[in-house]
């Protein structure tokens, strides 16, 4: 689903099931969300013990992946091994990205 979709969607609906609210969960951590969607998320963590402990979880793992990085990108001993290399070029290149 579209975030256009998605935000019409929630929109449209007062009460955000668990589904739309994970999916605003996601988006929120690339980029920040309409204030209608900002008040109806808090409203549902607010109410779901589910969803507020999915939103903790997904912002450790964002913080984990962060300290790694900070770890690792500047650490020249690091390599990948060619078969790697590869694979990921491969899996790029048939993402026409
Ligand atoms: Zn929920």
């Amino acid at each position: 689903m579209s975030r256009d979709e998605l935000d019409h969607r929630v929109t449209n609906n007062t009460m955000l099931t668990c589904k739309q609210a994970s999916q605003l969960i996601s988006q929120s951590l690339d980029h920040p969300l309409s204030l209608s969607n900002r008040i109806q998320l808090r409203f549902h963590l607010f109410i779901c013990d589910a969803c507020s402990r999915f939103r903790k979880q997904l912002k450790q793992i964002g913080i984990a992946l962060q300290r790694m990085r900070q770890l690792t990108e500047n650490d020249d001993s690091i390599t990948l091994p060619t078969k790697i290399k590869v694979r990921i070029i491969d899996w790029v290149a048939s993402k026409h990205l």
